[in-house]
């Protein structure tokens, strides 16, 4: 069975209000990005997210989508995650913001992180909407962080389970804290 909305964790005004915030030191570090910036967002659940921040920075931009997989489960165990595809302006010698909903165990972040680095850009930052209790580890640097959040599995603002809730307006917890990680078969 689905299992349900337990409660709200981050208000509709709460994201909004924080997205502006997260926009202005965004902006603020590329003050002299003069060609522009390149971001590269990892599909589907920074979608609400990237279209919500990036309506709020005003340089010049173009917009990369990256596509990563994880090896197991139908939503949350992300190790082992793979970069599928991606479709992406030219980024040499250009600054990159790679922009992602959650980093949880860092693995989807690490992946798109060194692929980018690759590419001969002129500089990687990261920015993520939620950050779970600082479990990612040292080489996954997240430079700009929207909240940092207790372990519970969340929904809403882009995040699915299962596919679906992309579409709620606020980030919630799903009953009984989400799925648990599930055995690999
Ligand atoms: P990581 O690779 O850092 O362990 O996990 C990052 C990816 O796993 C996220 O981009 C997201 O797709 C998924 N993920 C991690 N935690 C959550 C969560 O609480 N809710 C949802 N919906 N997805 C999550
Ligand atoms: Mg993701």
């Amino acid at each position: 069975m689905e299992p349900t909305i337990d409660r709200i964790l981050i208000s509709e005004n709460a994201l909004r209000d924080r997205v502006a915030a997260l926009a202005e030191e965004i902006a603020a570090t590329y003050r002299d990005a003069d060609g522009g910036i390149a971001i590269v967002t990892v599909l589907a659940g920074s979608i609400v997210f990237l279209a919500d921040l990036i309506r709020r920075l005003p340089m010049r931009m173009r917009v990369g989508l990256a596509m990563v997989s994880s090896y197991a489960g139908p939503t949350r165990v992300s190790e082992g995650a793979v970069l599928r595809s991606w479709s992406l302006p030219d980024v040499a010698g250009l600054d990159v913001l790679i922009v992602d909903d959650i980093v949880d165990t860092g693995g989807t972040l690490r992946v798109v992180q060194r692929a980018v680095a690759g590419l001969d850009p002129r500089s990687v930052r990261t920015a993520v909407l939620l950050r779970k209790v600082a479990k990612a580890p040292a080489d996954v640097s997240v430079d700009f962080v929207g909240f940092d959040i207790e372990d519970v599995f969340v929904v809403g603002y882009g995040l699915d389970y299962d596919g679906v809730y992309r579409n709620l307006p606020y980030v919630a917890v799903l009953a009984d804290g989400g799925p648990g990680p599930r055995p690999v078969s």
